[in-house]
């Protein structure tokens, strides 16, 4: 298959990690005898620097004319947010590029390995049993969309933030996350405050709807409330968890942690064409950036998404995710996930992944079989 990448690496750590997660691709390439055409554009301070602006015509382009976008991070040290290269970055780069393409679902799966399970922070019983699930996140409407505003005089000030939702945008995050569901196992949990929002009412009304297309997929509602807790609690007993804008927000984030690391953490942001843009969960990370020090493994998770929800790789997808979990079992860890043992570098991560990608497809024929056609 020929698929054509839009690379935009960022700032800080981004060109780092990014390294990693092409070496993993052109791995991919050879093993099932794919092409992937990679082409690089500047977006946040790197892109300031060179055409004043954030995300730039040229960097548009790039995007629009691809198959899918494999983004890094962008952003400067919080202490220069200030400087003009820093000012609005995020904003004007990564948000500014969700707008742009329409992007309406986030997906953020969060696994805690097995090698890993004494970095998570919660109980040893707790996680025995892993943790593998996927948040799907709604991304276009909620409180983030409606008006904002404060009157008044202080000391008598009044604020009010609108919170609206499109039944049709419900119903297409829904069906997003029973999708996923019927490829993993087959539960989905709903999250909301359907016990006093309108927004909320709607969401479980069409929710519930959309369940009876997917009969074999288990529904369960949960008050965001609740789930916050619910979560913690008992993290293996959820598969998709379904959640408007805000609410995913939250519950995205607190979840994150199980995983040991931010640096571990692959996201996609899909639009409603099935058009993708793939990044690592963190930020650019700028008190380790240009150290060789970064986990690339959240980039590298990221890549294999993108063969997964853009160009249908199942395979190669799979086949990234074992070389991932058997360079942890190998016992390779960058600093973040080393509790204060032995670590290796971000290229060291990267080659040992690219290693055991080519012993996975030897030990299993997997890329064999895969370009021969067969199943
Ligand atoms: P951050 O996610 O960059 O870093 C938080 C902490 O996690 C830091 O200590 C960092 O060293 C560590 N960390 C993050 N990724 C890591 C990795 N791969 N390996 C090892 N350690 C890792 O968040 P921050 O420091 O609050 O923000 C830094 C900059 O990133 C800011 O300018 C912010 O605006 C920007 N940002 C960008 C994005 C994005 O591009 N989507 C997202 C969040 C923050």
């Amino acid at each position: 298959m020929n698929k054509k990448i839009a690379v935009l690496s960022g700032d800080g750590i981004g060109p780092e990690i990014m390294m990693e997660a092409l070496k993993v691709l052109r791995k991919i390439e050879d093993i099932f005898g794919h092409k992937f055409e990679t082409v690089e554009g500047l977006i946040g301070g790197s892109a300031r620097e060179k055409y004043g602006e954030h995300f730039p015509k040229e960097t548009v382009s790039i995007a629009e004319n691809s198959d899918a976008i494999l983004f890094g991070s962008v952003g400067g040290p919080v202490d220069k947010q200030m400087e003009p290269k820093w000012r609005n970055c995020e904003t004007n780069s990564i948000l500014a590029i969700r707008k742009h393409f329409n992007f309406n679902v986030n997906l953020r799966p969060v696994k805690l390995y097995s090698a890993l399970k004494s970095s998570c922070v919660l109980r040893s019983d707790i996680v025995e049993n892993g943790i593998d699930m996927l948040c799907v996140r709604e991304l276009s409407q909620d409180v983030y969309f409606g008006k904002h505003e404060t009157s008044g005089e202080v000391g008598m000030r009044h604020a009010f933030d609108e919170m609206s939702y499109d039944e049709k945008v419900i119903e297409a995050i829904a069906h997003a996350a029973f999708k996923a569901a019927m490829l993993r196992r087959k539960k989905v949990t709903s999250v909301d405050k359907a016990n006093v929002l309108s927004c909320s009412k709607l969401w479980r009304e069409v929710v519930t709807g959309v369940a009876k297309t997917y009969p074999d997929c288990i529904l369960e509602h949960v008050l965001v409330d609740n789930m916050s807790m619910q979560v913690i609690r008992r993290p293996g007993d959820f598969d998709v968890v379904l959640m408007p804008n805000m609410f995913g927000d939250i519950i995205s984030d607190e979840v994150s942690v199980f995983a040991g690391s931010l640096g571990m953490l692959p996201s996609a942001s899909l639009n409603e064409k099935g058009f993708g843009l793939y990044e690592p969960s963190s930020g650019s990370a700028p008190d380790i950036a240009g150290k060789g020090i970064a986990n690339p493994i959240g980039q590298i998770l990221s890549a294999a998404m993108m063969l997964k929800f853009s160009f249908g790789m199942n395979i190669e997808h799979d086949a990234i995710l074992g070389a991932v979990e058997k360079t942890l079992v190998d016992g390779l860890r960058t600093g973040d996930i080393a509790d204060g043992g032995k670590s290796v570098s971000t290229s060291e991560m990267g080659a040992k992944i690219v290693e055991n990608l080519n012993r996975f497809s030897l030990l299993t024929g997997v890329g064999a079989r895969a370009s021969l056609g067969s199943p």
